[in-house]
């Protein structure tokens, strides 16, 4: 991946040609974690109760730092983590060349761009979510609006832009002239989706895909999580990926933290990668410890898969993990004065 992230110009993407090449890639990966846990339990810092220290925003991918910018003063200004978040995330979907998240990217077999967003509060453990949104851009803003005017947590497909344009959003096209090239390319070849190959326990066979996680803690000691994506690339139409489920694409708890996924959603989401990793951080194990236990959960099953996760304590402690994303440039930024710190994850 590079910083300026546009659709990749070959039908072989370069995350997919690592992930093709790389022999074993997330079984290396995984083995150079397999003792993390045991080595190191408990976080220096933990003391069997998290107090909430000061407000930040942790956001994933090379969007991260300009993403925390927006979001940052929200929180800083005494604003709340639930619209720092939204924020954060919205700047990601309206990019206009961001083609891993939001509307002109990621086209599912038939050349349509979907939407999944997840938001989750803290203080009331709330969440909202739509998953296979189509026509409408703002996807988290529309999750939040399932979490606040709802008693329902999920609404998809057809029926979430329904939805969407009854609390008063556009109905617009997602598809933009990068998207659809994307896809006439790929289509011209006359394949079939890749989700029909077999299951990924000898290589990962995924087109491209991204997703952006973000995490903030406001100065009332509130935690926000939220996450929003296209999905991957030539999805069966239909497809809802881990973004949307609290627990696999994102998730938090008032009183630890949050964590947030990205990766290979089909087999992520059979994990619960990110509930995984609070509840161990529940117990003492570090947010890096956390996250490469997780991760290490689903190669331990034997799938090769890409995919990186991030966690942060509400005491501002953090880290993250991937498999097989060894060169990909998995990146999180943290925000918490007024510039943002870039963690690499390699
Ligand atoms: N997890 C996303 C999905 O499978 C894609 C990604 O984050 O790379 O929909």
């Amino acid at each position: 991946m590079t910083n300026q992230r546009t659709a990749p110009k070959s039908s072989l993407s370069r995350r997919n040609f690592l992930l093709k090449t790389a022999t074993g890639g997330a079984a290396l990966a995984a083995s150079s974690v397999s003792s993390g846990l045991e080595r190191n339990p408990v976080s220096p810092s933990f003391e069997g109760k998290i107090t909430p220290r000061k407000p930040f925003i942790l956001t994933t991918w090379d969007f991260g730092p300009k993403a925390n910018e927006l979001g940052f003063p929200i929180l800083s200004s005494g604003g709340s983590a639930l619209d720092a978040v939204e924020a954060a995330i919205n700047y990601v979907e309206l990019l206009p060349d961001e083609y891993w998240v939001g509307y002109g990217g990621v086209p599912n077999e038939i050349g349509e761009t979907t939407l999944d967003a997840m938001i989750l509060w803290g203080p009331t453990h709330d969440v909202g979510a739509v998953g296979c949104l189509k026509r409408v851009k703002k996807a988290i803003s529309v999750a939040r609006q399932v979490m606040e005017k709802t008693q329902h947590s999920l609404i998809v497909g057809g029926d979430a832009t329904r939805f969407a344009v009854r609390m008063g959003f556009k109905e617009t096209s997602l598809t933009n002239a990068v998207s659809q090239a994307r896809w006439e390319e790929w289509a011209a070849k006359g394949e079939q989706s890749d989700a029909f190959a077999p299951e990924p326990f000898k290589e990962d066979t995924l087109n491209g895909h991204d997703t952006v996680g973000s995490i903030a803690l406001d100065k009332a000691g509130n935690l926000c999580v939220g996450c929003s994506t296209n999905g991957r690339e030539f999805k069966i139409p239909g497809r809802v990926g881990d973004s949307p489920i609290a627990g696999a694409g994102a998730y938090g708890d008032q009183d630890v933290g949050g964590a947030v996924a990205t990766g290979n959603g089909d087999v992520m989401m059979r994990f619960m990668p990110t509930y995984h990793a609070v509840e161990l951080m529940r117990q003492g194990v570090s947010p890096e410890n956390a996250c490469k236990a997780a991760i290490k959960r689903i190669t331990d099953r034997g799938y090769k898969f890409g995919g990186g996760m991030a966690a942060i304590r509400i005491d501002g402690e953090h880290g993250g993990a991937q498999a097989g994303w060894e060169d990909e440039g998995f990146s999180y930024s943290i925000q918490t004065k007024n510039v943002a710190t870039k963690f690499p994850i390699s």
